[in-house]
Parts: structure tokens; sequence; C-alpha cells
């Protein structure tokens, strides 16, 4: 039996004139069709995730198609069994994905996109260099071989550390992220410092996982649910994240469980059970410490929905939410 709601999720990058309009608008239709869920609109774009029937979905998809602004925006649908979000949240914001950089525009000019197969074929180029733009405990979780980071523990910090990769700019450089928006943003701010040769790898790390079976993609992908870590590489997998404290292989991810800290950090269950889950012995002394769930996740409950989790049976089949 079909499930009665789906979620969908989706950017695209457009430059929006009037965003307060656009923001309007985007808040009325979905109260006409009774979907709920969190909407970015900036001068940039649009990013949201929201759920309704799939009548509601649909007529939303054609809505934001009709858009000539919008009619590439790709939609990643899961199908769930109830409403996933309590209300729905249009918020205007100078960026839809916060990386400092608002004037950076890559719906004019980004770096040339790699589909997965495309990616694949290029990492065997002995000149080009792999660039991860994510941050650095994702990196630490898992990434792929060989690459390249930034010191960054966020995405907006990317500006500022620039510096750690000039020895690349007349390189052939190719960025990945999680699912690709980030690339976007950080390929097209590349190319405006003088980086001469930037591709990105559309869909990110999961589709390539999909499309490719994730060869040459070392340790696990971190992504912004509950699940944490995603199996991504059915090829050649390997682990390569370890304890912080006593350096045992783990691709346990926790976050620190003093809530003021909440620090990304990868730890075994033994010495997380030692430190009742906080990343140091000052943050388990911490007022602010939650008491440790033994998962070492403390995401907030929305309305019962977990993004791509199979939660309570909410999803037919929680790899669908993947992408
Ligand atoms: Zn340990
Ligand atoms: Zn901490």
């Amino acid at each position: 039996m079909a499930l009665p709601y789906r979620v969908l999720l989706y950017y695209c990058f457009a430059e929006v004139q009037d965003a307060a309009l656009l923001q309007r608008q985007q808040l009325e239709k979905c109260l006409e069709l009774d979907l709920r869920g969190r909407i970015i609109v900036a001068p940039e774009g649009l990013n949201g995730t929201v759920s309704g029937t799939p009548e509601a979905c649909q007529a939303y998809m054609d809505w934001v198609h009709a858009d000539p602004r919008f009619a590439g925006t790709d939609f990643k649908i899961e199908d769930v069994a109830e409403q996933a979000f309590a209300r729905i949240n249009v918020r205007l914001k100078p960026e839809i994905v916060h990386a400092g950089l608002p004037h950076i525009k890559p719906y004019e000019r980004t770096g040339q996109h790699l589909t997965p197969a495309e990616w694949k074929a290029m990492m065997q180029d002995p000149d080009v260099v792999l660039l991860d733009v994510r941050s650095d405990y994702e990196h630490n979780l898992g990434h792929f071989k060989g690459a390249r980071r930034l010191d960054i523990e966020n995405f907006r910090e990317l500006p500022e550390h620039l510096h750690e990769i000039e020895d690349l700019k007349s390189k052939k450089v190719l960025t990945y992220c999680t699912g690709g928006i980030k690339c976007e943003k950080a390929s097209a701010f590349l190319l405006e410092q003088g980086f001469e040769n930037v591709y990105q790898l559309l869909g990110g790390i999961i589709r390539y996982g999909l499309e490719e079976g994730g060869e040459n993609f070392d340790g696990k992908c971190y992504v912004f649910d509950n699940r944490v870590a995603v199996e991504v590489n059915q090829v050649n997998p390997t682990v390569v994240a370890q304890c912080y404290v006593c350096g045992t292989q783990t691709e346990r991810m926790v976050n620190c469980a003093n809530s003021v800290c909440n620090r990304h950090v990868t730890i075994c269950p033994d010495c997380g059970v030692k430190l009742e889950g906080a990343c140091s012995e000052a943050c388990q002394q911490h007022p602010a410490k939650r008491p440790y769930n033994e998962r070492g996740v403390y995401t907030t409950d929305l309305n019962g929905y977990k993004p791509g989790l199979g939660y309570e049976g909410l999803f037919k089949n929680p790899d669908s939410a993947r992408a």
C-alpha cells in the first residue's frame, strides 16, 4: 500500500530579485496545499524540505517548475506515513547555504559539473586534486582517497581558510561535498579567487555512492540527520576514523553531551561510557552536560520525523531516503 505522505528535499540557485515577495508566495502556496516544513528563500535561490500528500507535493513541484527561475529544480522524494513537520516555516536569508559569500552567484558561474560516472573516470587522472569542502569532522569520518581538506569546523569558515590551498590554483581541482549544494558555492568562489580549473561532483557523495557504488570513498559519509553516518562504498570499503581518546578504529560519531560544546567527535563505545558522552573531562563536568543517551546524538524531534532515518516505520524503505 502506498504511504499517504511525501517529503520533498530540494534546492535551486537562481537570481531572485524580490526575495521577500517570493517568501510570501511560498508561504501562501504551502498554506493552500497544507505543505509543512522549512524553506529558505534568498536572493540566490531556494532551499527547502516540505511534506504533504502526494497530490499536494505534485502541485507544489509543478508550481515551482513553472517558474522559469526554478525550472531545473531537482526534487528528492521520500514516501512517509504521516506529515513530517508540525508547521510551515519560510525564512528569508542572505544565502540558501550559509557560506558568508552572498556575492558569489553559482547560477552565473560555478565549477563544471561532473556526473558520478564522469567523476569516477576523472579521479583516475594523476593530475587532478580532489578537494573536500566539508567540515573537518565530516572528512575525518570518511573521504575520497587522497583528498585534500580545509581546516574548517563549519562551511562558513571556508573563505578565511582559502590560503591553505593556494598551491592548487593552477591545478585541476575537483570539489565534492555531501549532496552538492556546498560545492555550487565553493567552486564558484574558487573560480572568483583565481583558481583556473574547477570541477564539482553533481549530487555529492550520496549520489556517487548510489550510482557508482562509492569506489575509493574511504570510511562513511556524515549526514545531517539522525542516521549520523551512512555507507557509501560497496566496492572497496575501509575504516579511516579513530577514537580520538584511545586511538582504536571506530566510526562512531557523537555530539559532545555538553550542549554548549556539542562538538562532533568519533569516540569508541568504551571511551564514550567513561566520559559519559562528553568530548573532554571539562565537558563531562559542565553544568549543561546532557545525560548520556548511548547514541550520543541529541537532535530535536520534528513531530516524530527524522529525515531519512526510517524511524518508527515512517519510511517504506529507509535507503530510498539517502539521496
Ligand atoms: Zn576509545
Ligand atoms: Zn565538549
